[in-house]
């Protein structure tokens, strides 16, 4: 089994931006976003059983998971969470550990939005690397990707780990407050530590 890292940060921290990184410097990343996207797309094998628990509200005109919809639902009937979850963690787990049996990369990156949250992907991974940025930051940027009011974002970080939670959680952290090559260095010293780590857990 190769060493793995978890990669994590709040919304809109730079996961995506970090992770790609570390990717061009060798790793091989599993992006559990991606993973989901594609369990819940036209055909995915989450949707027979969330047409089956949620019923046709639940499908859009193309056939893929109603994402607004769904996220409206779920984000007032915390019941509704769980039998969302209940469906998709396990088949974003199987999906998870199937991209990591068959991975070529140096290392394995994770990428997962809540790691931090969850209990059984804290024990996963040999090491968790947060992207931390000011709360400021986050918002400025969700704000302007998503076409969301301050509001909007301030109540989905609201539902996620603090900043001080994730940083004591963290055995790395990057500070993405400024642009990316000026942060290339600090990726290049840390890639060459978890290139060291990989070698000593392969033996
Ligand atoms: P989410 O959890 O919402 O999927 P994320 O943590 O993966 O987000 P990214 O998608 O990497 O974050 O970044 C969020 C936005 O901020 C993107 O539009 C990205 O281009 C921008 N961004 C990320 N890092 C930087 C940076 N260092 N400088 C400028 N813009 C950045």
């Amino acid at each position: 089994e190769k060493f793995s890292l978890g990669l994590t940060g709040g919304i809109g921290s730079g996961k995506t931006t970090i992770a790609n990184a570390f990717q061009a410097l060798g790793a091989s990343l599993i992006d559990t976003d991606l993973i989901a996207h594609a369990l819940t797309r036209k055909d995915g094998l989450a949707m027979p059983q969330i047409r089956e628990e949620f019923g046709d509200q639940a499908i859009s005109d193309d056939g893929s998971m109603d994402r607004a919809r769904m996220r409206a639902l779920v984000f007032n009937d915390s019941a509704a969470k769980l039998r969302l979850e209940a469906i998709l963690h396990p088949l974003i787990r199987s999906q998870t550990e199937q991209a990591a049996a068959s991975a070529t990369g140096d290392y394995l990156i994770f990428v997962v939005p809540l790691l931090i949250e969850s209990g059984n992907w804290k024990q996963r991974v040999d090491r968790i690397l947060v992207v931390d940025c000011a709360e400021e930051v986050q918002i400025a940027r969700v704000m302007q990707r998503n076409q969301l009011s301050r509001e909007q974002v301030s109540a989905i970080m609201r539902n996620q780990a603090s900043r001080q939670e994730r940083l004591a959680a963290a055995d790395d952290v990057i500070v993405n407050e400024e642009e990316l090559h000026l942060l290339q260095a600090k990726i290049l010293t840390l890639h060459q530590h978890y290139l060291r780590l990989a070698a000593k857990k392969s033996g």
